[in-house]
């Protein structure tokens, strides 16, 4: 096994290189509430939550909160991944809403990973949207029908055909470690060509207390998933996840080929030690970090707040939240 993954890790290094320059990002997912209507995926945190939240609608998150994540991505280089969630919780009015003041914000389009969204809907959002994931999660079908019951995979499908006939890219999730095996490998690859997927999210369990997921998947068997979809897809976008105590795989990664990083705490990352071996991990790598983690308490948020065009007691409120996250004392 070692012995092959040595060999993968070199195949896949060589397409990365030949394909891309080394500047590595870390993509940042914000999400849009802490509720969501499907909620029972197995994996997932939401699945613990759904029976002790009587009202989604109080599971929204203050949205000057969420534009106080926006504006402390775009100072630190941090793409912001996707803005996730919130099915169920906002009517579509308010994501557009939403998106357009984070696309104001972040001076980016935005990739969207809300569901499953009609095409109308679509159409308004794609002046602010670069493209739409839909949540895969897993290629091998019956694994799909036990852990994501009731979110099927082909009303994304047909989601993708819209987002084809709109111009937008196309996105998707996947999970290593939910019971597939690295012979469902060819299932992915036939996805991804398939559907003409441009960016894709692999990420390694992270077991939630409360679901039935006591441990992640291996490293070895994680970065086997990597390697070959970048042998397979020289040209796409991978982001490969990650956590604070798995920093020291951050150089491992970036052997698969992954384009740039998520699932940090970030919170507890910010101007620590942790940050230092971020940067470290990619000196390793020999990437090229694009996104800071360290310089935070340089920049005049007072000032920069004044260019949201926001209400003067909502750019308090961001404001505030600004300081509460930068503090070390916000819990995710
Ligand atoms: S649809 Fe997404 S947010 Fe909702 S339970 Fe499933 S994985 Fe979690």
């Amino acid at each position: 096994m070692e012995e092959k993954l040595d060999i993968l890790l070199e195949q896949s290094n060589k397409k990365y290189w030949e394909n891309f320059d080394g500047r590595t990002y870390f993509d940042r997912a914000i999400f849009l509430s802490w509720y969501c209507s499907i909620g029972d995926c197995k994996f997932c945190f939401m699945s613990t939550q759904k029976d002790q939240i009587k009202n989604p609608k109080l599971a929204k998150r203050q949205i000057n909160s969420l534009y106080a994540e926006a504006l402390i991505c775009k100072h630190m280089n941090w793409k912001v991944g996707f803005l996730s969630g919130g099915y169920g919780v906002y009517d579509y009015e308010k994501i557009v809403e939403i998106i357009k003041n984070v696309y104001q914000i972040t001076g980016q389009k935005q990739w969207l990973n809300i569901g499953v969204v009609p095409k109308d809907v679509l159409t308004k959002l794609k002046p602010y949207v670069e493209g739409v994931t839909g949540s895969i999660e897993t290629v091998n079908p019956s694994v799909h029908e036990k852990v994501c019951p009731s979110k099927p995979i082909d009303p994304i499908i047909k989601m993708y055909s819209d987002v084809d006939t709109l111009g937008l890219k196309k996105g998707m999730t996947l999970i290593i470690g939910l019971g597939e095996s690295i012979e469902d490998f060819p299932l992915l690859e036939k996805f991804i060509k398939e559907h003409k997927i441009d960016k894709i999210v692999i990420y390694a369990l992270n077991p939630i207390k409360g679901t039935e997921f006591k441990r992640g998947p291996e490293k070895e068997y994680y970065l086997t998933w990597l390697a070959k979809t970048r042998i397979s897809f020289p040209k796409l976008e991978i982001v490969a996840g990650s956590w604070t105590s798995r920093l020291d795989y951050l150089s491992l990664m970036k052997s698969p080929g992954a384009n740039s990083f998520t699932k940090l705490p970030v919170w507890k990352v910010i101007g620590t030690e942790k940050a230092k071996t971020i940067s470290k991990e990619m000196e390793i790598a020999e990437r090229v970090l694009m996104s800071d983690f360290e310089n935070v308490l340089d920049i005049d948020w007072e000032k920069e707040i004044e260019t949201i065009d926001i209400s003067q007691s909502d750019r308090k409120e961001v404001l505030d939240q600004i300081k509460l996250y930068l503090s070390k004392k916000y819990e995710e």
